[in-house]
């Protein structure tokens, strides 16, 4: 039997990771990567400033 087996790099720590169905995180290695990139965008969507975030750039650029 020849199992073939696809390998990725972790998008979080560059880790090889193994594609198979049991890797609930693939592409990353791990549940924690996966949170800790998602948490990642999530958290700068989140971050983006708000009209009275920066007041003197929006005076500046209005
Ligand atoms: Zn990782």
């Amino acid at each position: 039997m020849n199992k073939k087996t696809t390998s990725v790099d972790c998008p979080n720590c560059q880790r090889s990771v193994e594609w198979k169905d049991e890797n609930n995180f693939r592409p990353f290695c791990s549940k924690r990567c996966k949170l800790i990139d998602f948490g990642g965008w999530a958290n700068e969507l989140n971050s983006i400033p708000g009209e009275s975030a920066y007041p003197a750039l929006a005076d500046e650029y209005d």
